[in-house]
C-alpha cells in the first residue's frame, strides 16, 4: 500500500503521521526533541517516530511516497534547510537532503507555522477560505498565509507576524526587539506575567499549579485584579494584531489557534470583539474569525497535506 509520511518537529516532541493517499491519518508515532543533543540525533528520532507511525498502521516504510517536516524557522523552504532556528538551537541544517537521502524519497521542509496555517486550510476551520490568515498562539506566535490554496512565502518563506510591533516601548521580546506581539499575547508572555504576580504573592498559586497562561485565566476569573489587567492587555494587544492583518490583508478567514487559544470561546470571543474595534468595516464584515478545528494536529496535518502535494507533482 502507498501513503505518505508526515513529521511535526516542536521544540519538545517529534510527532509523525503516516497517511493514505487520500489523506487519512492510519498511524502515528512520537518521540522526545531533545534538540540540545545535535541534528544527529534528532534526525534519527525523526525516523523512528515515522517508523513507529508506520507499523502502527501496520506498514514498513517501504510505501512510503513522499515525506513533509514542519520545522521551527527560520529556514529556507526551497532548499529545505534549517537556517538559524533558536527553538533548536540549529545552525544551516540541510534537512531535506539528509531525510531524503535516508528515506530515498521526496522530501519538502517547511515552516511549522505556515504547515499549521496549511493544515487547517485543507482539514481544519480554513475549508473554503480564499484568503487565510493563520495566527498560533503558543510558545510563541506562529503566523501562516494561505491565499489561493497556497502558503505565501514572500521572498524568504519567513513571515514573521508575530514579531509586529504593537507597542512601541513594550516588553523585551525573545527576538532582542521591543514590543511585540509576541512579546504580550503569547503563552511566554503570559507565563513570564504568571510568574511575576507569584513572586509578589505566592499565596495565588495553588498546589500542583504551575505560573502559567491558566493561572492568569483562572485568577482573571476569580476577580484578581493584576491578572485581569494581564489578561485586558493580552487581549488588546490580540486584537489589534488580528485587527492589523484584517485592516492590511482583507482575509476572508482568520483562524486562531495554538495552545493558549484552546482555553475557550469566552477569549476567542473577547479577540472577536477588540479586533472589531478596531478594524476598518468593510474588511471586518468580508472576514470570520475562528478558533481552529484541528487542535494541536494543524502542524501535522499540514505536513500531510504538503507530502500529498508532492505526490501529486504540486
Ligand atoms: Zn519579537
Amino acid at each position: 500500500m502507498e501513503y505518505v509520511a508526515a513529521v511535526d518537529l516542536g521544540g519538545t516532541k517529534i510527532a509523525a503521521a503516516i497517511a493514505g493517499l487520500d489523506g487519512r491519518v492510519l498511524g502515528r508515532g512520537v518521540r522526545p526533541t531533545a534538540a540540545g543533543e545535535g541534528p544527529g540525533p534528532v534526525l534519527g528520532r525523526m525516523v523512528e517516530a515515522v517508523q513507529e507511525a508506520a507499523h502502527a498502521a501496520g506498514l514498513d516504510l517501504g510505501g512510503a511516497r513522499a515525506m513533509a517536516v514542519g520545522a521551527p524557522g527560520p529556514l529556507d523552504p526551497e532548499a529545505g534547510v534549517v537556517l538559524e532556528s533558536p527553538n533548536l538551537g540549529w545552525r544551516d541544517v540541510p534537512l531535506r537532503d539528509i531525510l531524503a537521502e535516508r528515506l530515498g524519497i521526496p522530501v519538502r521542509v517547511e515552516n511549522d507555522a505556515n504547515l499549521a496555517a496549511y493544515g487547517e486550510y485543507r482539514y481544519g476551520a480554513g475549508q473554503g477560505a480564499r484568503y487565510m490568515v493563520y495566527l498560533g498562539i503558543g510558545t510563541g506566535i506562529g503566523f501562516g498565509l494561505v491565499v489561493l490554496g497556497r502558503i505565501y512565502h514572500g521572498a524568504t518563506g519567513n513571515t514573521e507576524f508575530g514579531h509586529m510591533t504593537v507597542d512601541l516601548d513594550g516588553p523585551l521580546c525573545g527576538c532582542g526587539r521591543h514590543g511585540c506581539l509576541e512579546a504580550i499575547a503569547s503563552g511566554t508572555a503570559l507565563a513570564r506575567e504568571a510568574r511575576a504576580i507569584v513572586a509578589r504573592r505566592p499565596d495565588r498559586l495553588q498546589p500542583g499549579e504551575t505560573p502559567a497562561a491558566p493561572l492568569v485565566f483562572r485568577l482573571a476569573r476569580e476577580g484578581d485584579g493584576e491578572a485581569q489587567q494581564v489578561l485586558d492587555r493580552f487581549v488588546e494587544a490580540l486584537g489589534a494584531g488580528v485587527a492589523n492583518l484584517v485592516n492590511g490583508l482583507s482575509p476572508d478567514r482568520v483562524v486562531l489557534g495554538g495552545g493558549v487559544m484552546a482555553a475557550g470561546d469566552w477569549l476567542l470571543e473577547r479577540v472577536r470583539e477588540e479586533a472589531r474595534r478596531r478594524a476598518f468595516g468593510a474588511q471586518w464584515r468580508a472576514t470570520e474569525v475562528v478558533r481552529a478545528g484541528l487542535g494541536g494536529d494543524s502542524g501535522l496535518y499540514g505536513a500531510v497535506a504538503l507530502a500529498l502535494d508532492t505526490v501529486q507533482g504540486r
